[in-house]
């Protein structure tokens, strides 16, 4: 996909911008809310009416009365998220049409049948309850809302476990093997009771033996900006920085959650910061901007970032700048809203909804 700025946004500086941004919101007034992901630039979030992670934010769009208009400022699945939640009279934009993320990219609709095809003849929709992370496309969504399943994120991760072994034997859970994996093991399953289905490989690479022992079918999918993180990281943070505190993010492989003090949802994370004592030395597992914020807001207490060696940006997040949000806000009505057909608005719906209940 192509994408370009008119020119005088481009140009424009960040002052300039800002000042657009301000005024087209004065103007706008009850009938916009503009919603950022933590992982979003600082200057992007300081113009948001709401700061949150894609459960909390999802369930704010959920809520918005006499709302028309809703700017998400984070990534296509997110906006397209806020799209399904809400009725038609409001529209979802999301000021950079680039924003991916390439976790969700990792399930592939035609992948995912082939799969559910396979675990068929081990019983379907009576033995499997898929769970769909929240980052895979409205498609599987509305799959997953056909089949009985239930999205989740990583802030209610273990109650869709909960809810889904509560009504079938086993769970299909895609796309993030790690948020999958940790889950399972926070739940108390054994690691030989979770299997990886590799989508390149013919059946999942899995013996028929495999699918009938496993209690959870587990999606070959990661985050690569979680899956950044070592176990040696938290051993050099902790030789480095006596008496600090890591809290990782669960899309985190399992060494590293099991090597940290605590490991959490993204809002989890920004709890954790704040409750921290003064004077308190936090190395956080996850992606750079929302770390560099908490540095920010809490000035009193050392937060650092847990490799110390790279820089866990996701760029799909990063994508977004005030020049997108300016244009945004000011030129509406000539932008292709995010829009999800149906019937697959009302399938995902479902599977959305008894995330909201069970959450
Ligand atoms: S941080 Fe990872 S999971 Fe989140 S949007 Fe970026 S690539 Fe996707």
């Amino acid at each position: 996909m192509y994408f370009s700025l008119p020119q005088q946004y481009r140009e424009a500086t960040s002052d300039e911008l800002k000042d657009h941004i301000k005024v087209a919101k004065e103007k706008l007034g009850k009938k916009l809310i503009v919603l950022t992901h933590h992982y979003q630039r600082r200057e992007i979030v300081e113009f948001g009416d709401y700061v949150g992670d894609s459960y909390g934010l999802s369930k704010i769009a959920s809520q918005q009365k006499g709302v028309e208009i809703i700017v998400f400022c984070g990534v296509h699945f997110m906006a397209e998220s806020a799209d399904i939640l809400t009725d038609d009279n409001k529209t979802v934009f999301l000021p950079n049409p680039l924003a991916g993320c390439p976790m969700a990219d990792m399930a592939d609709m035609a992948d995912v049948m082939e799969a559910w095809k396979y675990l068929e003849e081990f019983g379907g929709d009576e033995v499997f309850m898929p769970i769909s992370y929240m980052n895979t496309t409205a498609g599987l969504k509305a799959f997953t809302g056909r089949h009985g399943g239930l999205i989740c994120t990583s802030s209610n991760a273990d109650a869709a476990y909960r809810y889904a072994f509560g009504k079938r034997e086993k769970i299909f859970f895609f796309p993030d093997e790690h948020l999958g994996y940790n889950t399972g093991i926070k739940f108390g399953l054994k690691p030989n009771e979770m299997v990886l289905w590799d989508f390149s490989r013919e059946k999942g690479g899995l013996t028929p033996e495999q699918v009938e022992r496993a209690k959870v079918i587990l999606w070959k999918g990661h985050c690569h900006v979680h899956t950044n993180f070592t176990a040696e990281h938290v051993k050099e943070v902790r030789e480095k920085y006596p008496g600090v505190k890591v809290v990782v993010h669960p899309e985190c492989p399992h060494e590293v959650v099991e090597a940290a003090d605590a490991n959490g949802s993204t809002r989890f994370i920004v709890d954790f910061c704040e409750k921290a004592p003064t004077g308190s030395i936090i190395a956080i597992g996850t992606e750079i901007n929302l770390i560099s914020r908490m540095a920010y807001q809490y000035p009193d207490k050392t937060i650092i970032e847990l490799s110390g060696k790279t820089c866990p940006v996701c760029a799909n997040m990063y994508r977004t700048t005030l020049n997108d949000l300016a244009y945004t806000l000011e030129s509406y009505a000539d932008i292709k809203p995010i829009k999800v057909l149906e019937p697959t608005k009302s399938e995902a719906l479902l599977a959305l909804k008894k995330m909201l209940e069970i959450s």
